[in-house]
């Protein structure tokens, strides 16, 4: 048995709304899509708190409409941004559930769970959704599951990245690494076309999914897949489609029945869902219809939607995603002509107008549809988790990954300029170094502030450390020379390091506590939280199967029990049942070994 079937790394793909989990099988020398216990290849990120219980994924999705204020999706929208950003403030507007700020501007979650309010942090949401997508896993490999890859978008920043793999960490994972979605994409690609693919192929990844966009431009030989150039839009993708469907027909409603039911999470909820299954319809038909029975305040809700009117209504939404495209071949220096594929992935590729655009922009070049939308991330991640578990089959051994910075990095200089030393898009593991000197006379200190954005000012990029160099010389300004050095390595971690060229004194830090990144205690906190609650599920599971082991065990002698004795024992626990539907799991143990003694 190879090392990877003996202990198994998964790899995640962490959606906005549907998450996929997929593993290397050796013995088989291919990737496997594990579906989950309904038996769907993808899971909603959905988690749905009740006055009894947990659910996540499918059931969590189906309690949505029904209990709309405590179920949570949407999690990854938030994961490493601030509650004041307005794009959280935006998407807000869309959700039932509440969030609030808590501790440095962090989003909090709150719900009502078993008749208490709870808070929770966007990284517990999302590792509860990673605990199910690791739980499937088990289920199906049958044996524990503990090494992960989990995808991010290639636009996210570090807190993003750095959030994600604090969610992964909660759940009980080993994140072995975090790769980005469009490189794993790639992946599968490559391993799909092997043996197709003659020399080199500029290869360019267009992954439109429910809440962000990657495009990603790749050169792809042998084994090297060489990341050129990224772009992209984290908060851009099927969900902002649903939410222009839900706005259009709110006013609609409002100016036909004069009620605006805006204010009410329910229909909101039942309005969202079906304007995403309508949205799918119209990927296929040119028409289709809505409708809902008593959606506010005892109306019907009756209309119809055509393809056109949906295009019309997020024409600009779709149109950015082309100028990410154009975005991303400037960046690479590389014209369209020079791109042998087109790749699309995410379920909002399926969209006609999307691709229509695509393939205009391409001059009308064919766009490849073989790898599918909603696995092949998964997929890639799979192959990475097995590559990094020490996997030697031929048909993956050789794959190396070369990434690109997504953002740029430097320092603040002045007044909060932002001072580039290694500019977006730049191939990692990179070493990177610029000369700076004092801007006061007779400085004897200078703090080095790292950030990462492309804003001109420091203040609209995000701080990501900061380190002081002391005890330089008196001098006049502008005479001290530093020189600073970026340094990221294969994993993404930075060090940058600042030397005084006339003392050689010299300071470091390395970037890996984010500022807003969870603290070690606050993470280990949350784990033990994470087990509790894991621990309650389990409890509640084996309640119900008790529960049930009763139920089938009483109707199944109901009709074989012939004397009275048995007769009354029967009726009365179908009584006891009726009456004690949460008792304890002992207690149902108990009350069926009680009838097994009278039965026999
Ligand atoms: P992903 O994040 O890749 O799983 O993509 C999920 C998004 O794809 C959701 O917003 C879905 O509504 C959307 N989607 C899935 N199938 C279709 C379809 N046939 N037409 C339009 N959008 C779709």
């Amino acid at each position: 048995m190879a090392a990877n079937d003996e202990r198994p790394a998964i790899g995640i793909d962490l959606g906005t709304t549907y998450s996929c989990v997929a593993v290397w099988r050796s013995r088989d020398d291919r990737v496997e899509i594990i579906p989950n216990d309904q038996g769907n290849r993808t899971t909603p990120s959905y988690v749905s708190f009740t006055e009894t219980e947990r659910l996540v994924g499918d059931a969590a999705k189906n309690l949505a409409a029904m209990n709309p204020v405590n179920t949570v999706f949407d999690a990854k929208r938030l994961m490493g941004r601030t509650f004041s950003d307005p794009l959280v403030q935006n998407d807000m507007k869309h959700w039932p559930f509440k969030v609030i700020s808590g501790p440095m501007d962090k989003p909090v979650i709150v719900v009502a769970y078993k008749g208490e309010e709870k808070q929770f942090s966007v990284e517990e949401i999302s590792a509860m959704v990673l605990a199910r997508m690791k739980e499937c896993a088990e289920a199906y490999l049958g044996s524990t599951v503990i090494d992960a890859v989990i995808t991010v978008p290639a636009y996210f920043n570090d807190s993003q990245r750095q959030a994600t793999k604090d969610a992964g960490i909660i759940s009980g994972l080993n994140v072995m690494r975090v790769i980005v979605e469009p490189t794993a994409a790639a992946l599968a690609y490559g391993l799909e076309k092997k043996g197709k693919i003659s020399g080199e192929k500029n290869v360019l990844i267009f992954d439109l999914g429910g809440g962000t966009l990657d495009v990603s431009l790749l050169n792809i030989e042998k084994g090297l897949f060489n990341v050129k150039a990224i772009a992209g839009d984290t908060h851009l993708g099927g969900e902002d489609f649903d939410s222009e469907m839900v706005s259009h027909f709110v006013l609609e409603f409002n100016r036909k029945h004069k009620k605006d039911i805006s204010n009410s999470p329910r229909a909101l909820r039942r309005l969202r869902t079906a304007c995403e299954k309508a949205k799918r319809i119209l990927s296929s038909t040119a028409q289709t219809t809505i409708g809902l029975e008593c959606l506010y305040d005892g109306i019907d809700f009756d209309w119809k939607i055509t393809r056109a009117k949906f295009e019309e209504l997020n024409m600009d939404k779709f149109q950015r995603c082309m100028d990410q495209v154009e975005k991303c071949l400037r960046d690479a220096g590389m014209t369209k002509s020079k791109v042998h594929d087109v790749v699309l992935v995410g379920g909002s590729t399926r969209i006609p107008k999307v691709q229509e655009l695509l393939q205009d922009f391409f001059d009308g070049k064919e766009l490849c549809r073989s790898i599918h939308p909603d696995e092949a991330v998964a997929y890639g991640a799979a192959v990475q988790a097995a590559i990094l578990s020490g996997e030697t089959n031929e048909k993956i051994q050789g794959i190396v990954l070369c990434d690109v910075t997504p953002l740029s990095l430097g320092v603040s200089i002045r007044d909060g300029d932002m001072s580039v030393v290694v500019p977006r898009n730049t191939t990692v593991p990179t070493k990177m170094e610029e000369e700076f000197s004092t801007f006061i006379e007779n400085q004897t200190d200078v703090i080095f502030q790292v950030y990462q954005g492309e804003n001109p000012r420091t203040d609209d990029n995000i701080l990501l450390g900061e380190f002081w160099l002391s005890d330089i010389p008196l001098a006049p300004k502008g005479v001290p020379r530093f020189d600073v050095t970026f340094d990221i390595d294969a994993n993404g971690i930075l060090n940058v390091s600042a030397v005084d060229k006339t003392t050689g004194n010299n300071s470091s830090v390395t970037i890996t506590n984010v500022k807003g990144r969870l603290s070690k205690d606050e993470i280990e906190k949350m784990i033990r939280n994470a087990e509790n609650y894991r621990d309650e599920d389990r409890k509640l599971k084996k309640k119900i199967e008790a529960r049930n082991s009763l139920e089938d065990y009483v109707y199944k002698m109901k009709g074989t029990a012939k004397n009275l004795v048995l007769k009354s024992a029967i009726e009365d626990a179908i009584q006891w049942l009726d009456i004690n539907q949460s008792a304890e799991e002992y207690e149902f143990v108990d009350k069926k070994n009680e009838l097994l003694r009278i039965f026999k």
